[in-house]
């Protein structure tokens, strides 16, 4: 009724009126399925593998009864343990499940077996920020400035809600169908170890790495096009390997020494130099010479001349890469959104507008955005009779760990299903409802 009402003194024509209220009305009865049902993994068809990570594998599926295609990340669970992250993975996910934001990749259900936690998002097809930087090498200014100033949104729409990412990477920016980015991979990170590593390791002898003379620092004798070369050879491998790489990591974080949501701003920093210099600021041959050089960022960060950055992106960029107490983004992102070189950004309307780079997606199951995996290489996992008894096994502290006890989700049937609002994502319009109208809609509904 009050739709109903809004829409009547509302400027949207009758045909739009009832093609949302169909829209709406089938979800509805959509989420009344849910209600009653409980899922599971035997509920989807298991696809293409798009990304396989530290604690598992992505591939997209298929919803069998609705054919509703998403994306599924499949963590291990013993894997987890061993690393001992599960606190982690449970207090982080569920700051993430409060945080409903165009910016961040949109999680519809969770439910686990004996081995794996399963969680279901939306299916971003765009493919990541790391894939793309790799096909394209460097972007333009224009370029880099979209995807800087949508990544500054979603890292402050996550820190409104008092949430830390400290694993801000290329690969953890996913692109949509229409190519808006959104953050993804939240508390599952893949912290590098770096106990082993000590400040005086930072400073006096050591710290001479990088200079004239030092043997270990191959970065300065190489073109920048011999440094891009070399870091896109490194890059998926690294991406891939249980560590992670560290070139994004704020030297704070490294340091254990106690941090805050501005080593966030750090990871932003180190996203748009590769994005506009091909390679990220302290790329060395191997992860522990990074983390030296982040630690010892005074005398590593350097802008290659041949890469010609104007001098707004290098002062953005040298505000962003610097100590805490300097760091631009320590007083709330309006302080970033205000430097020069986001000159001309709209940035309430930039989700709107057309993103910088449209990506190819000819249908809902294409993966030409990612990488090929090999399934052969980690087998399938076919959903058997071995997969029922988790439903048995699911205790209120079992619910709790896959975690979507909040604003989101609702518990039904002591079971965790998506709000009524999680199943109302802009991705999923059908062709008949106006994007306009819809967006209408979420304003003032
Ligand atoms: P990890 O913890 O292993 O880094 P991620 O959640 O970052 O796991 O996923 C690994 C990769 O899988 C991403 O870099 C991306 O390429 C792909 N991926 C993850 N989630 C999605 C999604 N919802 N839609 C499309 N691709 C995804
Ligand atoms: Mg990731």
């Amino acid at each position: 009724m009050v739709l109903e009402k809004k829409l009547a003194d509302a400027d949207v024509s009758e045909e739009d009126q009832n093609n949302l209220l169909k829209f709406l009305e089938k979800k509805e009865t959509e989420y009344m399925r849910l209600q009653r049902h409980k899922i599971g993994v035997e509920d989807f068809e298991l696809l293409t593998i798009i990304g396989k990570g530290a604690f598992g594998e992505v591939r997209i599926c298929r919803e069998k009864t609705t054919g509703q295609v998403y994306a599924m990340k499949k963590l291990k669970k013993s894997e987890m343990l061993r690393r001992g992250q599960v606190e982690h993975v449970k207090a982080e996910r569920n700051l993430l499940a409060e945080v409903d934001s165009n910016c961040i990749v949109k999680l519809y259900f969770s439910f686990q077996d004996d081995d794996f936690l399963y969680l279901i998002m939306e299916y971003l097809p765009g493919g990541d920020m790391m894939t793309l930087l790799m096909r394209k090498d460097i972007l333009s200014d224009d370029e880099a400035r979209f995807y800087v100033a949508e990544t500054v949104l979603a890292i402050e729409s996550i820190h409104r809600h008092n949430y830390i990412h400290r694993d801000i990477k290329p690969d953890n920016l996913l692109l949509d169908r229409y190519g808006h980015l959104r953050l993804s991979d939240f508390g599952l990170c893949k912290p590098l170890d770096c106990s082993t590593l000590q400040e005086q390791d930072f400073s006096g002898a050591n710290i001479n790495e990088g200079t004239e003379n030092d043997e270990r620092s191959a970065a300065p004798k190489r073109t920048q096009q011999e440094q891009l070369e070399h870091w896109q050879k490194n890059r998926r491998m690294l991406a891939y390997s249980t560590v992670g790489t560290p070139d994004y990591i704020a030297p704070e974080v490294l340091l254990k020494k106690g941090y805050g949501m501005e080593c966030d701003w750090w990871s932003l920093g180190a996203i748009m130099f590769e994005m506009l210099v091909g390679y990220p600021p302290f790329y060395s041959d191997d992860p522990m010479t990074t983390c030296r050089k982040i630690v010892n960022w005074k005398n590593h960060l350097k802008f290659p001349e041949e890469a010609n950055l104007s001098s707004e992106a290098q002062d953005l960029i040298n505000k962003l890469l610097c100590n805490v107490n300097q760091r631009l983004g320590s007083n709330g992102a309006d302080e970033i959104k205000a430097h020069p070189w986001f000159e001309g950004v709209d940035w309430d309307r930039i989700y709107q507008m057309d993103a910088a780079f449209i990506p190819e997606v000819n249908d809902e199951l294409d993966t030409q955005n990612f990488e090929k995996f090999d399934e052969s290489e980690n087998p399938v996992r076919k959903p058997s009779s071995k997969s029922g008894p988790w439903r048995k096994m699911l205790s209120s502290k079992d619910l709790n760990f896959v975690g979507y006890t909040y604003k989101n989700f609702e518990i039904v049937n002591d079971y965790a299903v998506p709000g009524m609002s999680m199943l109302l994502s802009p991705l999923y319009l059908p062709s008949y409802v106006h994007r306009q109208t819809w967006y209408w809609f979420h304003n003032h509904v």
